[in-house]
């Protein structure tokens, strides 16, 4: 058996949060049953946001009350401030997303305050986490790349990490928010933390995002940097409000093969995930976003299978 690499599903929360079209709480917990049932281990199911900014997340209590059916899986939720914790707490979660943007800009556009005001958060939330038994995960948004500021240097990133390290010992989820990292950009970020800061590969993950299809190029620049942990949505659901256009988070089916025929274990049955990938297509408005679905299902993304030479 290969070595195992984690793939954690962040469809129900990252995928949704930009979809017009509000899906039930009914739909999300059966698309987190379907990917249950193909052996995904790690879901993000929903964001404590205030539903005025992200609508499709007004559900977050249902969805969380929804959970404690499965077993064996660990569910986070993404919280954007004090009162998101404390509403993620009533509700039963323990493993929180903490976020916060690698670049100033982003950050004040998207939480509505200064890193120097997020990072006085953190600290206040790390106080409540110690305190409740809570883990934490710090997701740094636009880490290789602004749509306001562009390229994000790679010492920008350490400062930024080293600073929310410096006040909790939590695990770093590095986003391409936007979808324009590069691979050799990936790879000397990654690199620089791990060469600067006393931290192990293990205390990273990687989030892609597909906009100009090098979700899976990065994938491989993260893997050959050490990195076994990767956000993923099925169906390649997703986009980030601030680039219109963009196509969405790399597609959790396309991830799994691509891990599996490179010889990594990840514990996804794939023709499972498959059937949800084609359950989660419904959910939005735009023609499906990743690959193999199309290539294995064609029918399924309404398109005729071919015969070809
Ligand atoms: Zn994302």
């Amino acid at each position: 058996m290969g070595e195992k690499v984690k793939v954690v599903d962040v469809t129900a929360r990252d995928g949704l949060q930009n979809e017009a079209k509000l899906v039930s709480t009914q739909d999300k917990l059966a698309l987190i049953e379907k990917l249950v049932w193909a052996g995904v281990s790690d879901i993000q199911a929903t964001s404590f946001v205030h539903p005025k900014w992200v609508p499709q997340m007004a559900d977050a209590e249902d969805v969380a009350a929804g959970l404690a059916r499965f077993t064996g899986v660990t569910f986070s939720a993404l919280i954007p401030n004090m009162t998101g914790y404390e509403r993620a707490l009533a509700a039963g979660i323990r493993h929180m997303e903490f976020v916060i943007a690698a670049s100033e800009t982003f950050n004040r556009k998207n939480l509505n305050r200064g890193m120097t005001e997020s990072l006085q958060l953190l600290k206040e939330t790390t106080r409540l986490a110690e305190r409740d038994g809570v883990v934490l995960r710090v997701g740094f948004s636009t880490t290789f790349h602004c749509p306001f500021e562009g390229k994000i240097s790679s010492r920008a990133v350490l400062n930024a990490v080293r600073a929310a390290r410096e006040i909790g010992p939590w695990r770093i989820a590095l986003c391409d928010t936007d979808g324009m990292a590069f691979p050799d950009h990936v790879k000397e970020t990654v690199s620089l933390l791990l060469g600067e800061l006393k931290m192990k590969a293990s205390d990273f993950i990687l989030h892609f995002h597909d906009t100009y299809g090098r979700g899976l190029a990065n994938t491989l620049a993260g893997l050959e940097a050490g990195v076994r942990e990767f956000d993923s949505s099925t169906a390649g659901l997703g986009g980030c409000p601030y680039c219109p256009g963009a196509s969405g988070n790399l597609a959790t089916e396309d991830l799994v093969d691509f891990l599996e025929g490179m010889g990594y274990d990840t514990g996804i049955d794939l023709e499972k995930l498959l059937d949800a990938a084609e359950f989660a297509c419904r959910f939005s408005s735009r023609p499906y976003q990743g690959h193999l679905l199309r290539a294995r299902r064609a029918g399924a993304c309404g398109l005729a299978p071919s015969v070809s030479a």
